[in-house]
């Protein structure tokens, strides 16, 4: 987190354009509009104290190029662009970026069929210079690494996501709009030819609203009348990180090969940008949408994934899963374990704790973790519904293409 905050602007009454949450897709959204259309009034609207405080600023820090998803599918194509965009953009802005490359490894035959369809997905989705590589070629690229064979994507790379949002925030400040921090919106009504928002400090009247509220994004939505489906489930990622002498048995970024039944990567080894090299994270289900601490439970929260149905179904079918995930969270040799299937040499005394992240994840009524991104409009409005990873990757193309569906929607 930054020493500073970023600066704060009064609430404006009125305003053409209303993004409500200062994570990274909604300043992405909100630098876009402005982009599009100088001189329209667009304010972010962000409940905490400071921009970028959840799902932004807890993450692996990790420049996705594609590799994992269904082609034709909006994280497809919003990811490979997105990332494009994103090193142009970080460059430009000279905000620290490695193109450090990844390594997915699999230990194991049965993992093989999977290794080769992830290779045919990031083919068709475009990824630059994605190879198979056998045995000795992930030596080669992580000599601490052991596996049967391996993928490897050069252009993955790492960035520190909440330095880009803060940059976002300074390209809206410059362009004429506002970042309002401490402003929580706690409701949405139609008031004539505009929404009403209620927030912290009084009111916002806006002629559109875009709402990219990461954990809160059902709430917000079913408040401005959409369907309650799917509900946002927290999940809570907490990492594990390598003890300064031990930060030379990862290059750069080793993952294995993921269940595609899920929408979580596996606990995965990722050098920072800092420098530090993470692991993790698990994908425990939380008692709050801000779980950062293991005992953070919330009432409202705790209800709401408890009433839906989805989660039942859910978990009759991935308890299993659970209960690994259980064991990740609460028995540190069994978390490092999972690791140390493709880094045999990491021990429980390599690592340390570090920090939590949640996960917004969307949950359908059916059961089903929804995979992809989704969005969804009410009047005037236009809603995040699910923007798991690669949404930070993705920021600067989700914001165009959110920009293009409101303006279809509303013309904004
Ligand atoms: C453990 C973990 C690892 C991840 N790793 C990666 C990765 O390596 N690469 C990658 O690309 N992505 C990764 N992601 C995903 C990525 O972090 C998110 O997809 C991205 O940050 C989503 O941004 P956002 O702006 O939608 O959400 P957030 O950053 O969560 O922002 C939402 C904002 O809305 C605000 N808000 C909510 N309700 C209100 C309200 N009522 N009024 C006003 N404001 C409100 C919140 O305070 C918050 O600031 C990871 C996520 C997690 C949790």
């Amino acid at each position: 987190m930054p020493d500073e905050l970023t600066p704060t602007a009064p609430a404006p009454e009125r305003c053409d354009l209303a993004v409500v949450g200062g994570g990274i897709v909604g300043l992405a959204v909100a630098r876009e509009l402005l982009a599009r259309k100088p001189g329209a009034s667009v304010c972010v609207l962000e409940r905490e104290d400071d921009i970028a405080t959840h799902q932004t600023g807890h993450n692996s820090g990790v420049i996705h190029a594609g590799v994992y998803y269904q082609p034709g599918s909006l994280k497809a194509r919003l990811c490979v662009e997105g990332a494009r965009d994103l090193y142009a953009y970080c460059e430009q802005r000279g905000i620290p970026t490695q193109r450090c490359g990844k390594v997915i490894v699999a230990t194991d035959p049965s993992e093989l069929e999977r290794l080769e369809e992830l290779e045919r997905r990031g083919h068709a989705n475009g990824v630059e210079g994605l190879r198979r590589i056998d045995a000795a070629g992930i030596e080669e690229l992580e000599p601490h690494a052991r596996g049967i064979a391996g993928l490897h994507s050069p252009g993955t790379g790492i960035a520190d996501f909440p330095a880009v949002a803060r940059s976002y925030a300074e390209d809206i400040v410059t362009a004429g709009g506002s970042v309002t921090s401490g402003c929580e919106v706690t409701g949405v009504q139609r008031a004539g030819r505009a929404l009403r928002l209620a927030h912290s400090h009084g009111t916002t009247e806006a002629a559109n609203a875009i709402f990219c509220a990461g954990a809160w994004a059902d709430r917000l939505a079913v408040s401005a009348g959409a369907d309650a489906d799917p509900r946002i489930v927290p999940f809570r990622g907490a990492y594990l990180r390598l003890v300064p002498e031990k930060r030379d048995l990862v290059r750069s970024l080793i993952y294995p090969v993921p269940d595609p039944a899920l929408p979580f990567l596996g606990v995965h080894l990722t050098r920072h940008i800092g420098g530090e090299v993470l692991i993790g994270p698990t994908a425990l289900m939380a008692g709050a949408r801000d779980a950062y601490r293991l005992s953070t439970v919330r009432r409202r929260d705790v209800i709401d994934t408890l009433v839906w149905p989805g989660t039942w179904r859910m978990l009759a079918r991935w308890w299993s899963t659970g209960v690994t995930e259980l064991r990740h969270a609460a028995i540190r040799s069994a978390f490092v374990r999972a690791a140390a299937r493709y880094v045999p040499g990491l021990t429980v005394d390599d690592v340390e704790p570090s920090f939590a992240g949640v996960r917004a994840q969307a949950l359908g009524r059916d059961g089903k973790l929804v995979d992809d991104f989704v969005f969804s409009h009410t009047e005037r409005a236009l809603h995040v519904r699910n923007a798991p990873s690669p949404a930070a990757t993705s920021s600067l193309a989700i914001a165009r293409h959110v920009v293009e569906e409101a303006t279809r929607a509303f013309d904004v």
